[in-house]
């Protein structure tokens, strides 16, 4: 399945154009990554042997502006996942109106087994071997699944160094030390809320009290927890990778984030009842988030789904027909284009100080947080009821339009 999900992004992407009438050879662009790169990284290991990793990166659009897109740590690299997560990144920047395209990349290592040391000298030359393709005007990299804000250091660092001068815009997700933003850290989280508040009160569904699930508890998910919890409502269940926990009074999110921090994992946290990802789904409850990694809810799994809202939290996490058999049912998908979106934008807000040297507060980004992503829900809500869509193919109609308009603007050259 994962195997052909770029052709899936792909279909999506036309099924769009198609309702807006879009040229089909300007939309056919769009199932051609700019580029594809693929290189060797060579590290030698703590005890002198050496191993040579796989880094890719793949830059799907940038007729807006620069390339923009996380970069995974993960020795099962599914190089047509990254073309449809490059994808999924060009479609949520035009949909957020960022003016920026989208790409991603990964190193085929498992970052468990790496010292800290050699973790550091994999960053460096991956960043060497791909000097000639990143830049803060060319393709910003950021963190992604194994990737932290010390990996972007040390991006931003060879970097910097090999062009003789610092220069923070080529990676988002730094340290604030380093030219990082307030406020990166929960920004996913806190859009997830914004959205999901609005998607409560426009089905009638009171938030106070509303029940939500939560499958994967990371950075992510967490903080969605944390800000939607925080809102009045109760969070049921949450699960990661080795687990899930389920109290029907409701979780203390505090707490379970304490507990988390200190055992990594929600496993065993006490006054809780262990649960499957399997009973997560079928819960008679409100607000599913999808937030620990793609193709979680496909037409597998879709039946079995018990919830008002289901929340595409992790990029690509609700397959293409899952989402369309889930509207079918009357269930709302918050597509990830839409609803996962925070996290791009206070990357933005970062590069825009960095490119600025002038930073904000704390209180200046949620925000513009805030009234970006409601922005971009109020356009795509109103496609969606001016053309009788649901919300996915709404998002998707919104921002194939902005990606071709912009080429169709630029031309073919040369
Ligand atoms: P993370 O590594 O911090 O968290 C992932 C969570 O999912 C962990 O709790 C992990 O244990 C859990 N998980 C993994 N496999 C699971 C499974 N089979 N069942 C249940 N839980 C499982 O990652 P993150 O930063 O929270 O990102 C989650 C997803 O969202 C990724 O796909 C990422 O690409 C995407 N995303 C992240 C951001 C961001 O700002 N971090 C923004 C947009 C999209």
């Amino acid at each position: 399945m994962g195997h052909d999900y770029f052709k899936e992004v792909v279909k999506d992407i036309k099924r769009a154009a198609k309702i807006i009438g879009l040229p089909i050879d300007h939309v056919a662009r769009l199932a051609h990554p700019r580029a594809e790169i693929r290189v060797a990284v060579p590290l030698v290991r703590d005890n002198g042997s050496i191993e040579v990793f796989t880094g890719y990166r793949v830059q799907h659009h940038n007729a807006r502006g620069p390339f923009k897109g996380g970069i995974r740590l993960d020795p099962d690299v599914k190089p047509d996942m990254l073309k449809a997560i490059a994808a999924i990144m060009s479609l949520k920047c035009a949909t957020m109106d960022i003016p920026w395209g989208g790409s991603h990349g990964a190193i085929s290592c498992d970052p468990d087994k790496l010292s800290r040391g050699e973790l550091e000298r994999v960053a460096r030359r991956y960043t060497y071997m791909l000097l000639p393709f990143i830049g803060p005007k060319k393709d910003i990299p950021a963190p992604d699944r194994g990737t932290d804000a010390q990996f972007m250091s040390w991006i931003m660092d060879t970097f910097s160094t090999m062009h003789g001068h610092t220069i923070t815009g080529v990676v988002t997700g730094k340290p604030v030390e380093v030219g990082g933003t307030r406020g990166r850290k929960d920004a996913t989280g806190r859009g997830v809320m914004f959205i999901t508040r609005r998607a409560l009160e426009d089905a009638n569904i009171p938030l106070q009290g509303s029940t939500v699930t939560c499958i994967g508890f990371g950075n992510v998910g967490s903080f969605a927890a944390h800000h939607l919890a925080r809102k009045g409502c109760k969070v049921l269940a949450a699960s990661d990778r080795h687990g899930g926990i389920h109290d029907p009074s409701g979780l203390d999110i505090h707490a379970l984030r304490e507990w988390v921090e200190e055992k990594g994992t929600v496993k065993g946290f006490p006054g809780a009842e262990p649960v499957t990802d399997d009973d997560i789904l079928a819960m008679d409850i409100d607000v599913l988030v999808s937030a620990a990694r793609e193709l979680t809810v496909t037409s597998k799994n879709q039946a079995k789904v018990n919830a008002r809202i289901i929340v595409e939290a992790a990029n690509a996490s609700v397959t293409s027909k899952a989402a369309s058999a889930l509207h079918e049912r009357g269930i709302i998908v918050l597509p990830d284009i839409l609803v996962s979106a925070g996290g791009v934008t206070a990357s933005y807000f970062e590069w825009v100080q960095d490119t600025s040297s002038f930073f904000w507060s704390e209180h200046e980004i949620a925000v513009r947080l805030r009234d970006l992503m409601l922005q971009a829900y109020d356009d795509v809500n109103a496609i969606a009821r001016e053309r009788d869509l649901d919300l996915r193919t709404a998002a998707y109609v919104l921002s194939v339009g902005r990606l071709v308009e912009a080429q169709m603007r630029r031309g073919v050259w040369p």
